[in-house]
This record gives structure tokens, C-alpha cells and sequence, in this order.
């Protein structure tokens, strides 16, 4: 029996306050007691936890989450609400790495994602305005005019804007020009992620809350998962841990880089400015070091993200930078005012790609989303679960072994360095 490093429990937390936390209240929560059985146990509620267990308990295998928290309490149930196409890389160079369907799938992942929440009735603030990628200098510009032609040559329907087009779009004149994917979407990720655990609970998916797992350890063909207050048996396992990875698989925090990203969310915005700003529904992020996003949610405020401090943050004066940047950006806007601020951690890889890592023989890791989990998850929960199932060829990425970043214990102070506030700001000054 070979035990992996044991994981300090501590107490369980609450939801971060945010806006989507606010708005959703509650959720009820019960943790794992005892000994239980189940064919697949996942470490981790979010997105693709989630997502892999509905796949897995609607084709009839039995499935047990075991999350520290609750649903949604890391990236998935705190973050800008983008469903993205494609991967962070070119596409030229996803063709190259991993072929054309997966290039195809990583394309199609938001429509993967409108799909099932219409499946599922998921009252999600779901909207299909599309992805801008907006250059917000000259070199960004040949950037985004660049990857609209590959864009095109691959047969996604992206299209290049101006920038009077993208003054008419978002009300500002920040932009030198944009590649428009259409089949970028918004969606309210709490709800959305509650909504995936409420579907994979209907669907048989028992959902533990409040049970950190401390320990795995290969148990005959199978594996025991130890919490707390008991363990699950099962033959297969799934960690889904992505930014909020601790030492429960050895090497594997080492191998990511948990940056802090963080949101401001205005009160809504009155009627002249909601029609200035990303009218259509769409969601834009800019080019650049600082990667800021923002896009206008259904009660009418502007959702407005980018890098700030590395910890964890709360409330409006953890994201005054962003703030200041926002009200340049509109003038309007200081008098509309703000009600939320917050952070989380996204995982970045050393190559910009999601990774997978397999435990021993029938285990797997799916981890490093890189600021694009809310869709390439949804549609790798499904992949993930064929695979579990013995389907061989489900992947869309290989395999690989867990290699640790050098320096990356580091990774506080280099980012600091680059992203402290002061220099934050001057960057966001473009
Ligand atoms: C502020 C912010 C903004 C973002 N904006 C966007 C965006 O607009 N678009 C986009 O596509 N992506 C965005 N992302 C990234 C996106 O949220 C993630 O890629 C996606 O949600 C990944 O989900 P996940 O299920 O892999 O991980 P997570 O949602 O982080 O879930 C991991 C879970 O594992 C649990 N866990 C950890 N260790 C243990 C353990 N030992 N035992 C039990 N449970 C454990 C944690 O409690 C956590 O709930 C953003 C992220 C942040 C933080």
C-alpha cells in the first residue's frame, strides 16, 4: 500500500464574500461520516469535478465528491463568468501540440456549455455575445489581427473589429482593434456551478461537503480517500483541484502557479452607460502582461477583473487599482459606484496547457486551466468521465508525468515584482 503525504485538515470555510455569494445565499451543506463505496471518488467541486460527476452518475456509474469546502468555493464559483473558446495558446501551435480535434472540442467548449445548461435548466445568466480579444496597444493590435486570420484559416467564424467598431462596442477608446469570437458567452458561475451539483445530485452523485481529503492510498485494485470523519473506497479516482492543489498529490502544487486574479463588481449601472458598455452580452479581455476582463452581468453591473494582490483579498479596497483603472476607462462610473471586490486563484502551467497526470494505474489528476476553466471544464468533465469508464482515446490531452516549475515556491515574489500595485497601475495605464 504506498500512502501519499497527509494533507493538514483545517476548519472548513464559508464562501468568500463576493457578489454571486451575496446574491446566492447559503448552501446546505454534509459532510462525509463514516465508510462508503462508490466506483469513482473525485477530490473537488468545481466546474470540472462537478462536470465529470454528472457525465459519470448519468451513464449509471456510481460517484462520490469529496470537497473541502462547498460547491463552488474555489476558482469555479468565484470568477469573471467568461466562457472562453479555445485554449490560451495560438491555435496554430494546439494543432501542432495536440491535433485537430482538440482544437476543434477547445473551440467549441462555450457551445458545449450553452448545451448543457439548456439540458439541464440551469438559471445561469446565460448569454452568447461573444469573446473579445481587444489589443490595447499597436503590438497587440498586429496580435489580435494575427489570430483572427489563423482564427478564420481553422474555420471558426472570428472576425476582426476596428477600433471605431470597438469604440461602438464598449463605450471606450481603449482599443486599438479586437478579434471577435461569437461563440463566447457569459454565465453567473455560482449559480452555474450549484446548478452542475444540483444535476449530478439528481443523477446520483453524492456531494460531500466539509471533507478535505487528507490521505489516498492504492487499496487492491482500487483506492482508498480518507477525511476527517470517514473514507471512501472506489476504483477509480479523479483529483480536481486545479488552484487550490495542497500536498495531497506530491509534486503536484510545485507543478502550478496559483496566481491571484481579482474582481470588482459596480453597483448596477444606469441606463446610458449599461448601453455603452458591452450592450451585446459579450465578454472582452484585453491583450497585454495585466490581463483585465470585465463584461456587464444580467442586473445591469460591470464585472470588472484583472491581476492584483497575491493573497487572498476581501472587499472594495483590495481592488481599488482596478477600480481607479475602470473609472478612467468611464468616467460615469465613479458616481454609480461599487458593492463588491474579491480574488481567487487560477492555475497557470509552465506551457499555458491544462495538464493530466496520471496516479498509478486508474487514477488521474486534471489540473491548469489557466484563466480558462469556466468552458474547457464543462467540456472535459464529459471526456474525463468516459475515460474513467475504460473508453479508450476519450482525452483530448495526453498524459503526462507531474513536473514541478523550478523556483516556483518562489512564485509570490516574481509576481509581486511584476504586478506590485504600483507598477499594476502603471502597466493598466497602458
Ligand atoms: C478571480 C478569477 C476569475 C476567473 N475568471 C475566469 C473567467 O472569466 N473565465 C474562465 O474560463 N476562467 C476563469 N477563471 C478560472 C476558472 O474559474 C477555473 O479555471 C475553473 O473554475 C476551474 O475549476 P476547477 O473545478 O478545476 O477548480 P476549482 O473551482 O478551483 O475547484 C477546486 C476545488 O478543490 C477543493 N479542494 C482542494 N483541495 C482539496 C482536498 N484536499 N480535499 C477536498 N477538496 C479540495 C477546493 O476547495 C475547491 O473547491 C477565473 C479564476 C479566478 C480565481
Amino acid at each position: 500500500m504506498i500512502l501519499t503525504d497527509t494533507v493538514e485538515t483545517r476548519a472548513a470555510q464559508t464562501l468568500p464574500r463576493s457578489l454571486y455569494a451575496e446574491e446566492d445565499g447559503p448552501w446546505a451543506r454534509t459532510a462525509l461520516t463514516g465508510r462508503a463505496e462508490a466506483d469513482v471518488a473525485i477530490v473537488g467541486a468545481g466546474i470540472l469535478g462537478l462536470s465529470t460527476a454528472l457525465a459519470l452518475a448519468e451513464a449509471g456509474t456510481s460517484v462520490i465528491v469529496l470537497e473541502a469546502n462547498e460547491p463552488g468555493w474555489g476558482a469555479s464559483g468565484r470568477n469573471g463568468g467568461h466562457a472562453n473558446p479555445g485554449l490560451k495558446t495560438h491555435p496554430d501551435e494546439v494543432l501542432r501540440d495536440f491535433g485537430q480535434e482538440t482544437l476543434t472540442w477547445a473551440y467549441g467548449a462555450p457551445t458545449t456549455l450553452a448545451a448543457l445548461i439548456d439540458r439541464l435548466g440551469i438559471d445561469a445568466e446565460f448569454r452568447q455575445g461573444g469573446t473579445y480579444r481587444a489589443a490595447v496597444s499597436e503590438a497587440g493590435l498586429r496580435d489580435v489581427e494575427a489570430l483572427t486570420e489563423a482564427l478564420i484559416r481553422h474555420g471558426i467564424p472570428a472576425r476582426f473589429e476596428d477600433a471605431a467598431a470597438m469604440e461602438a462596442a464598449t463605450g471606450c477608446t481603449r482599443y486599438h482593434g479586437a478579434m471577435l469570437d461569437p461563440v463566447g458567452a457569459q454565465v453567473n458561475p455560482l449559480k452555474y456551478t450549484r446548478g452542475l451539483a444540483r444535476a449530478a445530485q439528481a443523477a446520483g452523485a453524492v456531494i460531500c461537503c466539509d471533507s478535505p481529503v487528507t490521505r489516498y492510498a492504492r487499496e487492491g485494485a482500487g483506492w482508498t480517500v480518507a477525511t476527517p470523519g470517514g473514507s471512501v473506497t472506489a476504483g477509480q479516482l479523479l483529483i480536481a483541484t486545479n488552484g487550490y492543489s495542497g500536498p495531497l498529490v506530491p509534486k503536484l502544487a510545485q507543478s502550478l502557479i496559483p496566481v491571484f486574479s481579482a474582481i470588482a463588481a459596480s453597483n448596477p449601472l444606469p441606463e446610458a452607460l449599461r448601453g455603452q458598455i458591452l450592450a451585446g452580452g459579450g465578454v472582452l479581455y484585453e491583450t497585454g502582461t495585466v490581463t483585465i476582463y470585465y463584461r456587464v452581468d444580467a442586473a445591469g453591473r460591470l464585472i470588472f477583473g484583472g491581476r492584483g494582490q497575491m493573497e487572498e483579498a476581501d472587499g472594495l479596497p483590495s481592488v481599488a487599482v482596478l477600480r481607479q483603472l475602470a473609472e478612467r476607462t468611464w468616467p460615469g462610473l465613479a458616481a454609480v459606484g461599487w458593492c463588491y471586490g474579491w480574488n481567487g486563484r487560477v492555475a497557470i502551467t509552465a506551457d499555458h496547457y491544462p495538464h493530466l497526470h496520471a496516479l498509478e494505474d486508474s487514477g488521474l489528476v486534471a489540473v491548469g486551466f489557466n484563466g480558462r476553466g469556466v468552458a474547457l471544464t464543462t467540456a472535459l468533465g464529459p471526456r474525463l468521465a468516459e475515460h474513467l469508464r475504460g473508453t479508450p482515446g476519450a482525452l483530448p490531452f495526453p498524459v503526462t508525468a507531474i513536473r514541478p516549475i523550478p523556483f516556483q515556491k518562489f512564485w509570490p515574489v516574481g509576481v509581486n515584482a511584476v504586478l506590485g500595485a504600483d507598477s499594476l497601475l502603471r502597466r493598466l495605464r497602458g
